[in-house]
């Protein structure tokens, strides 16, 4: 269990290009809570692979080497940080090679067993939003809030495409949903809806929206207040 008095646990999980970061970051934010990107820490692990030539469509290569790269995760909303090694990968783990490779490497039990455990290390006590695709399921079960954050895959496509400075609409759509593909239909720790989780649906919302939707089921669960 969480200890109540250093505060919550959010988790908000979704499909890729759904929202999750602005919003886990902007109710991190309003709630002065701290916030953790574990799709970031996937990308990490993912590039790191990449930068040494492991074949990431290879799992027992993959499993061999999930060890091996320290990832340290930064948790301040206002200003999400990424290191691998001594190597700030912020923008690195955004490129098309990431993209493309990083669910088959999420698919493997060591990556995810590896970043369990520095997940859960940096959810400590609580007073965290945490965003990912099994926080809800499986990282964090307890957690006082669950949401599961979704969106009609062209309203995420051109989003994501205008985030990444005019890509090309239909090939981040594609991607995107190969994502997705992959996340739901792994064996381990699939993206799923999690038992108590409250569906939102961010199609026909704005951000502000979203937010005040999740920050309005923080506090009907009286997961935030006056800890004294
Ligand atoms: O959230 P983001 O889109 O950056 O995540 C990138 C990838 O990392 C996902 O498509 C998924 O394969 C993996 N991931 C995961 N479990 C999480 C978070 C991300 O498998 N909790």
């Amino acid at each position: 269990m969480n200890n109540p008095s250093a505060g919550p646990v959010i988790a908000i999980d979704g499909t890729s290009g759904s929202g999750k970061s602005s919003t886990s970051r902007g109710v991190a934010e309003r709630l002065g809570l701290r916030y953790l990107d574990t799709g970031a820490m996937f990308r990490a692990m993912t590039w790191w692979m990449l930068e040494h030539g492991v074949d990431v469509n290879d799992p027992r290569a993959v499993a061999s080497y999930a060890g091996a790269p320290e990832i340290v995760s930064g948790t301040d909303p206002r200003r999400p940080a990424i290191v691998v090694g001594e190597r700030d990968v912020a923008t690195a783990i955004r490129s098309d090679e990431v993209n493309a490779a990083v669910s088959p490497v999420s698919a493997v039990p060591e990556v995810r067993a590896r970043l369990l455990d520095l997940q859960r290390a940096v959810i400590g006590d609580g007073g965290i939003v945490v965003e990912g695709r099994d926080i809800g399921s499986v990282v964090a079960p307890d957690a006082e809030v669950k949401i599961y954050l979704t969106a009609d895959p062209a309203a995420r496509a051109r989003r994501r495409a205008l985030e990444e400075g005019g890509a090309d609409v239909s090939a981040t759509e594609e991607s995107l949903l190969n994502r997705d593909r992959i996340d739901s239909g792994r064996a381990t720790a699939p993206l799923v809806m999690a038992e108590g989780a409250a569906h939102i649906d961010s199609t026909d919302l704005t951000l502000d929206e979203v937010i005040d939707r999740v920050v309005a089921l923080v506090e009907q669960a009286g997961a935030v207040g006056d800890p004294a």
